[in-house]
């Protein structure tokens, strides 16, 4: 399995990143430091995390070349109609002249504004300050309308997926239009108790692995992107540690079978979140 994949414009995406929510700027510095140690070359931030200027301060001061990493924002919710001071100034605090990838964060029906934000993001990623664009939490309703009112689809829909959320029909959806599933909270924020549960544990005792690269494995195997966040070094070494063991079909099975359509997240139909 290669670590990176081609999306629907041309362009390619590493499979695992890392996630920064509720990171702030000091323990960002010092997480994506340890990551890209560690081999990633994704990171996932968004302005409503307040620490992209922590992310920009750790991608200057490290070695790796720009083009060798993949930095993903998103516009917040209430800059839907404000796109292109949003992204000047995700830029400016990530000291950045380009991102890779800017995904609107959350649909926000009742705003009736994702379609025109969805203009404006085409158009940046025309003017080069993006290479890719996409959505997150966006449901097939959704993004049929930005298909029909622009042509352009997105590349990626980040959505909520872990075990314990598998969302199937939204991801078969994105899978047939071609859309990549990257999965917030793939380890369900800290695991909710599966981490311990034997059939979780089980497996990983048979390869030597700890139970969130089981889970980590289990959505890559499942062709779902993932961003696992962590500060703590071992951990981040740990979650990319997962290109090297393979699930059989049965044990993908063993932790489909965990599936209890359990959000942890605001539904996207209702969530309006302008703060
Ligand atoms: P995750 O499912 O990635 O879980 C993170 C939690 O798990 C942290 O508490 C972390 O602890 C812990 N953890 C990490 N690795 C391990 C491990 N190997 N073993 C045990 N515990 C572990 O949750 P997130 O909600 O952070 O989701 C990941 C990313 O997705 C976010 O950081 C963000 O980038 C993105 N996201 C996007 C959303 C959207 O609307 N588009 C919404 C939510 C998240 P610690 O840090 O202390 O090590």
């Amino acid at each position: 399995m290669t670590n990176s994949i081609k999306m629907l414009d041309g362009n390619s995406i590493p499979k695992l990143g890392l996630g920064v929510w509720q990171a702030s700027n000091e323990q960002v510095v010092e997480a994506i430091s340890t990551a890209l140690d560690a081999g990633y070359r994704l990171i996932d931030t968004a302005s409503v995390y307040a620490n992209e200027s922590g992310v920009g301060e750790a991608l200057r001061v490290n070695k790796v070349a720009r083009e060798d990493i993949f930095v993903t924002s998103k516009l917040w919710n209430s800059d839907q109609n404000n796109v292109q001071q949003a992204l000047e100034d995700s830029l400016s605090r990530l000291q950045l002249d380009y991102l890779d990838c800017y995904l609107i964060h959350w649909p926000v029906p009742s705003l009736g504004q994702y379609s025109k934000a969805w203009e404006e993001l085409i158009k940046a990623q025309q003017n080069g300050l993006v290479k890719s664009i996409g959505v997150s939490n966006f449901l097939p309703e959704h993004i049929e309308t930005l298909i029909q009112q622009t042509g352009v689809t997105p590349v990626i829909n980040q959505i909520e997926k872990h075990p314990l959320f598998q969302q199937k029909t939204l991801s078969d959806w994105c899978a047939k239009h071609n859309i990549l599933v990257q999965a917030w909270s793939p380890l369900a924020q800290g695991g909710q108790g599966i981490f311990e549960q034997q059939q979780v544990t089980s497996i990983a005792n048979k390869y030597q692995k700890s139970p969130a690269q089981v889970v980590l494995r289990w959505h890559l195997q499942r062709n779902t992107l993932v961003i696992p966040k962590s500060i703590t070094a071992s951990r981040i070494i740990e979650n990319i540690q997962v290109f090297d063991f393979e699930l059989t079909a049965a044990e993908l099975k063993t932790i489909d079978d965990l599936n209890k359509d359990q959000r942890l997240g605001p539904d996207p139909l209702d969530f309006v979140g302008l703060d």
